[in-house]
Order: C-alpha cells, then sequence, then structure tokens
C-alpha cells in the first residue's frame, strides 16, 4: 500500500537540504481520509535538476517541473512550486512559471481537497478550505470554477472522478459551473476522455458520478452513451462492471460509436453483444456456439438489465461447458472427407454442409463421429 510514511524521507532529505518540501494534492486528501494513495506526490521549492542532485531519480516532466524518485515500494513524484499561465486549448497552460511560494502552488491545483500540504511532521496546511470540505465531504474548485473548468476542461471529469471515488457531494458552485461548461469537454482527446471514463467506472460511487454526469449534461458529450446513462440513472441500484455499462449504453444506442478509441478487442466485442442483444432472442446452444462464452453472457446481463430476460448466467455456462464442439475443426470429419465422397468441386456448397453438420452436432441430433458425419454427408450429396 503506498502511504505518505513510506516517503517521508524525500521531504525530509530536502528540508535538511535548505528546501522547502510538502507532501500535496491526492496524497495529503487520502491520508487525512485514512485510504491507500495511488501516489505520493511532493511539492518542492528545490528546482528540478537540484531534486536529481539530491535523490535517484529521473526527469519526466521537464515542462512541469516534475521529476519521478526510483523507489520500487512507492511511486514519488517532485514537483518544483509553480504557476501555470495561458489556457488556449482548454486544457493544458502554454506555460509553467516555477515559483518560489507554495502558496502560489496550491491555487493552481483542481480542488480544495486536493490542495491540502502537509509538512514531515505530518501537519496540514491549508490555504483553499480544502480542510473544511474534506470534513464536509465536498468537492469544490479552487478559487472560480468557471474559470478553472474553462482554462483546463478535464476538471469536468475529474470532479465526477473524485466524486465516484470518495462519495463526496460536488459543490453548489461548483456543480452549476460544471453544467454551464459541460460542452467544453468536446476540446479534449478521445483518449483522455476514455481514461476518466474507466477511473469512474471503476471505483465504489459509479451511481452516483452517473447520476452527476446526467444532471450536469456531460453525457449529452459522451457519444452513445447518454441512454445508457440515463437508463441507469432511472433504473439500476447496483454498479455495473465496465463492459456491462459499455454494452448496456451501445444497445441502447444501436451502434457503438467510432468516436471512441477502444482497442479493435473491445469494439469487436461490445458490437457483436449488440448485435446479440438487439435480436433478443434466447441463448441458446447454437448462439453460444456462434457467439462465444463471453458476448452470450454480456448479451444476456444487457437484457436483464433491461428486463427483457431472465438472468441465465449459470444456465448459459453450464450450456457452453456442455457444449459438444467449439468450433467446426472440432468435427470429426473434415472437408477433404466430404470431398473424397464425390467428384464436386470445392465450393459454397461444402461451407454450407459443414455448417449444416456443425449445428447438428451442437444440437445433439447427430454424433460427432467420423462414420455419421460421413453417412449424412453421403445421404444429402445423393438426394442432389
Ligand atoms: P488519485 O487518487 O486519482 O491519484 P490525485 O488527487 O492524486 O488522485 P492526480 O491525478 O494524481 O490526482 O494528481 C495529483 C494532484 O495534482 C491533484 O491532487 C491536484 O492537486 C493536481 N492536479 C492533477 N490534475 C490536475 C488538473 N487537471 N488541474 C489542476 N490540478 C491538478
Ligand atoms: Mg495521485
Amino acid at each position: 500500500m503506498n502511504s505518505v510514511k513510506n516517503a517521508l524521507y524525500v521531504v525530509n532529505k530536502l528540508i535538511r537540504n535548505g528546501y522547502q518540501a510538502y507532501f500535496v494534492g491526492g496524497c495529503v486528501r487520502d491520508y487525512l481520509l485514512k485510504l491507500p494513495s495511488n501516489d505520493i506526490d511532493i511539492t518542492t521549492s528545490a528546482t528540478p535538476y537540484e531534486v536529481m542532485r539530491l535523490f535517484k531519480a529521473k526527469l519526466t516532466g521537464e515542462k512541469y517541473g516534475t521529476v519521478t524518485i526510483l523507489d520500487e515500494r512507492v511511486n514519488i513524484e517532485v514537483t518544483t512550486f509553480r504557476t501555470e499561465e495561458g489556457y488556449h486549448d482548454f486544457r493544458r497552460p502554454d506555460k509553467v512559471v516555477f515559483t518560489t511560494d507554495v502558496k502560489e502552488d496550491v491555487t493552481r491545483r483542481d480542488f480544495t481537497i486536493n490542495a491540502l500540504l502537509m509538512d514531515e511532521k505530518m501537519t496540514v496546511y491549508d490555504y483553499v478550505g480544502g480542510r473544511d470540505d474534506l470534513n464536509k465531504g465536498l468537492i469544490n474548485a479552487v478559487g472560480d470554477p468557471k474559470e478553472r473548468f474553462k482554462e483546463d476542461s478535464l476538471r469536468l471529469l475529474r470532479a465526477v472522478y473524485f466524486q465516484a471515488k470518495l462519495g463526496f457531494k460536488i459543490g453548489e458552485e461548483t456543480f452549476i459551473n460544471m453544467k454551464e461548461n459541460a460542452s467544453l469537454i468536446t476540446h479534449l482527446p478521445n483518449e483522455r476522455v476514455l481514461d476518466e471514463l474507466f477511473k469512474i467506472l471503476s471505483h465504489e460511487h459509479q451511481l452516483m458520478a452517473l447520476k452527476t454526469l446526467k444532471e450536469t449534461n456531460l453525457n449529452n458529450y459522451l457519444p452513445g452513451l447518454k441512454k445508457g446513462i440515463d437508463y441507469i440513472v432511472s433504473n439500476i441500484t447496483f454498479p455495473l462492471f465496465i463492459d456491462a455499462f459499455f454494452a448496456l449504453s451501445f444497445t441502447l444506442n444501436k451502434t457503438v460509436p467510432r468516436a471512441w478509441k477502444f482497442s479493435n478487442f473491445h469494439f469487436n466485442k461490445y458490437q457483436k453483444t449488440v448485435e446479440l442483444a438487439l435480436k433478443n432472442t434466447i441463448i441458446d446452444e447454437l448462439v453460444i456456439y456462434q457467439y462465444g462464452l463471453e458476448i452470450s453472457l454480456l448479451a444476456n446481463k444487457v437484457l436483464f438489465i433491461l428486463k427483457k430476460q431472465d438472468n441465465e448466467k449459470r444456465k448459459i455456462e453450464a450450456l457452453f461447458h456442455n457444449l459438444k464442439i467449439k468450433s467446426v475443426t472440432d468435427l470429426e470429419i473434415k472437408g477433404s472427407d466430404i470431398l473424397a465422397l464425390t467428384s464436386k468441386k470445392q465450393g459454397a456448397w461444402l461451407k454450407k454442409l459443414l455448417a449444416e453438420l456443425v449445428e447438428l452436432v451442437i444440437l445433439n441430433k447427430i454424433a460427432n463421429n467420423k462414420d455419421d458425419l460421413l453417412n449424412y454427408a453421403r445421404e444429402k450429396l445423393n438426394e442432389e
């Protein structure tokens, strides 16, 4: 587990060498909430090159003044006190300016609960009202929310992510400004939105966060997800797995929008699930053979959530387990065996006949042994 205690040596050494240094951001918030931290952020008056002289470290963000300490136990990032200027792409500052005043460093941060400082004695310094918000369970922007969301529109989704993670309420003014500026997320690269969405979906308070996506109208700018989010907010009382969330949303949307940069694997999985769920047929042996176990289960889950089918998880798993064959290559005869029975040339007829044999074997109408299959094929050929 990551903990500020494991990174205390870094703060202490910086101080011993005459620099100011504090824990900052998520790790202070999580420490006060007694939660484990993903990573430890330290802010210091030392420049990146001064930090590199003191520790085994690598420069991971020169422009932003960030150095990563090489420590196998914990991920520690040390960043020089800085302010940011000029945001023209709704995401990144044009310019980063190093400063010696730690107060300037905290006021550039996104939310008050993420802008607390803590020194080597675990004394907390709060210049933005973050302590109070932490106690009340509130997510509030640092400073003017409108400005902060315009500077960097990723913060709109980060607010929702912290809600998903912590179960906090979003402060009123921050919420109003999220709603007014929701469309700004269209300026973000799709990959960044998807990353943030994955984070939102994989945390405990997913349903609360989805409600916020709806109420702030952020869901209008998430291609193909609006109907899904609306449905979940009105009908579901348990968090969904990520796959179920996307499969349900895209089924209601009738297709997977190309806008999302899914891997081919995920795109195909969702698209096939949508295709199957839209058919709304009983998921029997043949469907399971054709679509595979994962997609069959996912489609059933979607249809269950939509109240169109019972939850057939166990039945589908058992059917899959008992499938006589899982692919055409499992048939006890090959195309060449059938060709040997006839003077006909290879063609579509052969593929069709093999598919028919597959179906008969799957449905237990014929045994998967060479003699029975050859007899059937022979009769079929004689009929013609
Ligand atoms: P997590 O638990 O997900 O790591 P975190 O608060 O540590 O949450 P990080 O993305 O690791 O979030 O960022 C570390 C800190 O950097 C934040 O707590 C915040 O102070 C600041 N920060 C990160 N991203 C932004 C942003 N887009 N705008 C302003 N400040 C930010
Ligand atoms: Mg972090």
